[in-house]
């Protein structure tokens, strides 16, 4: 065994020390607790409580260990059950005074067991702080910041999803929009970007009101949106973006300007199973621009697609 210098040294630290520190004998009564351990379960000085005692008068002076069970003895019961019976346990245990402790027990054959408990109430709060973070961050990769609406990259994620969809070759999985704000350079440089910002955003916000719980509006740059529906034929896409069109013919987003009006031209595809989502891009691309060279405020269907 060491010398007494040793014992004392160890027997300093233990007392300082900011873990919680006790050993219990087989009877399960406190033999050693150090400072930290006596404040938590207010023990004092010179006491040599039992456990189930010490759990109990806590427990009714409602401090130390969290018991969320109303009935102490059939907590005690089911405890006592799991106490001891191996040779190392670790579990985590809230404290009345808001501190989370780690705590471990490590038996010995004889019965006699060395209890130690860390303070993690920092670290578990970091992780709440981290995944609050990490959570705030996937919402703005999926938003546009400027509209509110789904971004590019949530937007084109959906349209890949939609089509890994399984379906036979013939059947027709939904349809694609795209849709373009006309002569959005004009009314940027006649009244502003400023109000170009302000037109993109009623722009969203009056197409939203006719988006269906599953379809999805995002914006893929500039004043370019895309739609997707999915299990709609293109009839169906086509009644739903004409209603927008109209509901944009109708919007006035200038209060001090009631003249003021804009709209926007689409181009509709159809996606089947084994299309790739940039294919399916192209060809609803390819129809707004027809849409475009048409006089613009209207409708292009992807040419390559048979209505039924
Ligand atoms: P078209 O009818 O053929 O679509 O003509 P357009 O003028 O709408 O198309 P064009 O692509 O020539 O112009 C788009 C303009 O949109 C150019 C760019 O300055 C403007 N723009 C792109 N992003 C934003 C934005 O976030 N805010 C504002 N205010 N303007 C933007
Ligand atoms: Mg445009
Ligand atoms: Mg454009």
């Amino acid at each position: 065994m060491e010398n007494d210098e040793t014992l004392l040294q160890t027997a300093q630290l233990m007392e300082a020390a900011e873990v919680l520190i006790a050993v219990y004998d087989q009877d399960d009564r406190i033999r050693y607790a150090n400072g930290a351990f006596r404040a938590a379960w207010f023990i004092g000085a010179d006491e040599r409580p039992y456990w189930p005692d010490l759990m109990r008068r806590n427990f009714q002076a409602n401090r130390g260990t969290i018991i969320r069970s109303g009935d102490f003895e059939a907590w005690l019961l089911s405890t006592l059950a799991r106490r001891g019976k191996t040779g190392f346990r670790a579990f985590e245990t809230d404290l009345h005074d808001g501190r989370w402790l780690w705590m471990t027990e490590t038996m010995q054959a004889n019965g006699w067991m060395l209890c130690v408990a860390s303070d993690i109430t920092s670290i578990r709060s970091d992780e709440r702080t981290l995944r609050q973070d990490r959570d705030n961050a996937i919402k703005a990769s999926q938003t546009d910041e400027l509209t509110g609406i789904p971004s590019r990259r949530y937007a084109m994620a959906k349209l890949d999803e939609l089509l890994r969809e399984p379906g036979d070759d013939s059947e027709t999985l939904g349809c694609v929009a795209v849709l373009d704000i006309d002569n959005f350079k004009y009314i940027n440089d006649r009244f502003g970007h400023a109000v170009g910002d302000r037109i993109l955003k009623d722009f969203a916000a009056t197409l939203q009101r006719h988006v269906r719980k599953t379809d999805v509006l995002g914006r893929v740059g500039g004043e370019e949106f895309i739609l997707i529906l999915p299990r709609t034929a293109p009839e169906e896409a086509q009644v739903i973006v004409a209603r927008m069109l109209d509901a944009v013919r109708r919007s006035r987003p200038m209060p001090e300007q009631v003249s003021f009006r804009y709209t926007f031209s689409a181009g509709i595809a159809c996606g089947k199973s084994g299309d790739s989502a940039a294919d399916l891009y192209r060809r609803a691309d390819l129809a707004l621009y027809a849409a475009k060279m048409r006089g613009r405020d209207q409708i292009s269907l992807d040419p390559t697609m048979r209505l039924g």
